[in-house]
């Protein structure tokens, strides 16, 4: 994918957090980003930000859960822009320290919706028009959570393997139409979703003598939908300051 002003990207759960860094970067890099989050006032916020610091972006709300307002996202995105070379699927709720005994069957289909399931309803939704383009990059976010298994956490900890098998899956399907399927898998990233459960009893489960931060995720998905990354598919990066190797 080129680097010049005119490649749009999309990225979801951008009011904030990871999503707002990566859409930062991005922006930065001239790219056309289309910041989309279900909080529409949060949303509007980010784009104040990255619009003063004299780069492009538009809001566009959206549910990531609900299948018609992806349906919806899609084709306003496409219809305002023509195209779009790139897809982060980031949005997601945290795990609640529930342990599987203690979830409802509510708590894990709520998760699996938001964090498994949107990521099928948006690459159903871009995929026709990246093949019609010859080409495009997703990059999907998932966690260390899904390489490790962490108690308290088998409902995200199975979204987001879910998310890792996906995404390996499509990777293999779209490849002939030079469609790259990547993910992120962060290891503990200081945002609101981290300190609601808490940090400074995580940090001697990390190697580096620091937490990470959202930039260093922005890094990774940047460099997943730059041209340096042409020949990667179905990957996982893995931004960890070595939690696990
Ligand atoms: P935040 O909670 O800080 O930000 C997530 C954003 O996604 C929020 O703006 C949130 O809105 C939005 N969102 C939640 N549900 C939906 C939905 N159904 N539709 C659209 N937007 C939604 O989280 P982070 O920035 O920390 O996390 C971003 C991603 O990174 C997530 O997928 C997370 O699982 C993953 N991750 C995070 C790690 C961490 O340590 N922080 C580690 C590994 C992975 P609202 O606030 O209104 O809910």
């Amino acid at each position: 994918m080129g680097n010049g002003s005119t490649r749009v990207v999309l990225v979801t759960g951008a009011a904030r957090g990871i999503g707002l860094a990566i859409a930062h970067r991005l922006a930065r890099q001239n790219a056309s980003v289309i910041l989309s989050d279900i909080d529409e006032e949060g949303l509007d916020g980010a784009i104040g930000d990255i619009r003063r610091s004299g780069s492009s972006a538009r809001g566009m709300p959206c549910d990531v859960s609900s299948p018609a307002a992806v349906q919806e996202l899609f084709e306003e995105a496409l219809a305002t822009h023509g195209r779009l070379d790139g897809l982060v699927n980031n949005a997601g709720i945290g795990g609640t320290g529930k342990t599987l005994l203690e979830l409802e069957l509510e708590d894990w289909e709520q998760m699996i919706r938001i964090d498994l399931t949107s990521v099928f309803l948006t690459c159903r939704a871009v995929l026709p028009a990246m093949i019609r383009q010859g080409g495009g990059r997703i990059v999907n976010i998932a966690s260390i959570n899904a390489l490790t298994g962490v108690a308290g956490s088998t409902h995200y900890s199975a979204a987001k393997a879910g998310v890792i098998a996906l995404s390996k899956s499509l990777a293999r399907e779209v490849a002939q139409h030079r469609i790259n399927v990547n993910v992120v898998a962060p290891g503990l990233i200081d945002t609101a979703m981290s300190r609601r459960r808490g940090i400074d009893h995580q940090r001697h489960l990390i190697p580096w003598p620091r937490i990470g931060t959202a930039e260093d995720v922005a890094g990774s998905v940047a460099f997943l939908l730059s041209d340096d990354a042409e020949y990667m598919t179905g990957q996982v990066l893995q931004p960890n300051g070595g939690a696990y190797m």
